[in-house]
């Protein structure tokens, strides 16, 4: 990904959240025997849980008496481990552990946690009801305090679309990174929840599992957009025997990271967002009048102006240096890399005529 975001936690929005792990570590503890308010419900969630009996209190219920009634001891430490593994998004994002499906908890307790977790994420489903809010705050709230710490104008996933702001109406999609689908116990974690913007989200990378590129490949590492890792920039790299770019086939992008250590996150993330085939198509489109652009200016240095072609190619270069903030600045920076490395490209700006 092109930046890492900076975290706002703690933020009310985290709660529900909170008074679930409240809820799983006293479960956990197995010191009781019967379902009870008193010791698995943390004090301030109970007013939401008795507001809520059938979306959230018979949900719990359920789990909590699913659990209790596991045969083995290796039923309930798989449940555990799911729960604790899970919920580690940085050590997962390492691949130093692996994660749970649904499909490795025990049948009879994966449908209760699916059951709870499908209904937590939304502004329609429980992180919505009027009791939770009062209590969280909006994900409108999260996100309009997330966009005054994290300013970059472009979403990171991609550098192609803008984000919107916390003066918007909206906000942005929240992509559950690690798939709520495949993956229990983490659709509400908000370490597990990025805004990106909804071509990246609903498109692109949509229900692609970051983990395993499919079911007959290892597990993969993932870049985690909270790293607070300040040495690792994307560099594109346009190679073509060809100034004309308009068939993306007959051409080739080379995607590099500055910081070898993400060679294989960058490999994940490539993958999952379709970058090169986007950037491709994009570079491909627009490349002609991003050439122009740069012949104009050369006229007018050069030309109209009387400056060196240094200063020329000086310009053209410290264009798009700021491309975290311009919707597809990283592209049109690669492309004015590619056109002024091109041995030729004095010859022919010198010699074209303008019309
Ligand atoms: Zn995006």
């Amino acid at each position: 990904m092109l930046y890492f975001y900076r975290p706002i936690s703690p933020h009310p929005i985290e709660n529900l959240h909170n008074y679930l792990d409240f809820f799983f570590t006293r479960m956990f503890d197995d010191t009781q025997t019967a379902y009870s308010h008193a010791y698995l419900i943390h004090p301030d969630f109970q007013e939401i849980v008795n507001a809520y009996k059938t979306q959230i209190d018979d949900k719990l219920e359920a789990i909590f008496n699913t659990y209790i009634g596991l045969t083995t001891p290796l039923e309930q430490q798989t449940v555990k481990d799911a729960y604790n593994i899970n919920n580690d998004i940085i050590a997962l994002s390492n691949a130093t552990s692996t994660p749970v499906k649904y499909s490795q908890l025990p049948i009879i307790i994966s449908s209760k946690v699916k059951n709870l977790y499908d209904e937590l994420w939304g502004d329609r489903k429980i992180l919505g009801y009027k009791t939770v809010v009062n209590s969280c705050g909006t994900v409108k709230q999260h996100f309009n305090r997330f966009r005054e710490i994290n300013e970059f104008l472009v979403c990171p996933f991609c550098g192609l679309e803008s984000l919107l702001c916390e003066h918007d109406d909206g906000r942005d999609d929240y992509d559950h990174y690690l798939l709520k689908s495949q993956y229990p116990f983490i659709s509400i974690n908000f370490n597990n929840l990025f805004p990106m913007c909804h071509r990246c989200n609903s498109k692109n990378k949509n229900q692609k599992d970051l983990v395993y590129e499919n079911v007959a490949t290892p597990q993969r590492r993932f870049y985690y957009p909270y790293s607070n890792e300040n040495n690792h920039t994307i560099n594109l790299n346009i190679v073509s025997p060809n100034i004309d770019l308009k068939d993306p086939t007959q051409w080739q992008l080379e995607v590099n990271t500055t910081n070898l250590a993400y060679e294989d996150c960058k490999e994940t993330w490539k993958d999952v967002f379709d970058i090169e085939t986007r950037y491709k198509a994009i570079i491909s489109k627009h490349s002609k009048t991003w050439n122009e652009r740069i012949f104009l200016k050369h006229h007018k240095i050069c030309k109209k102006n009387s400056r060196s072609y240094a200063e020329f190619e000086e310009d053209v270069l410290d264009d798009f240096n700021d491309y975290l903030n311009i919707s597809n600045g990283i592209l049109m920076k690669s492309f004015n890399d590619f056109v002024i490395n091109d041995p030729n490209c004095e010859a022919n700006l010198s010699g074209r005529l303008v019309i």
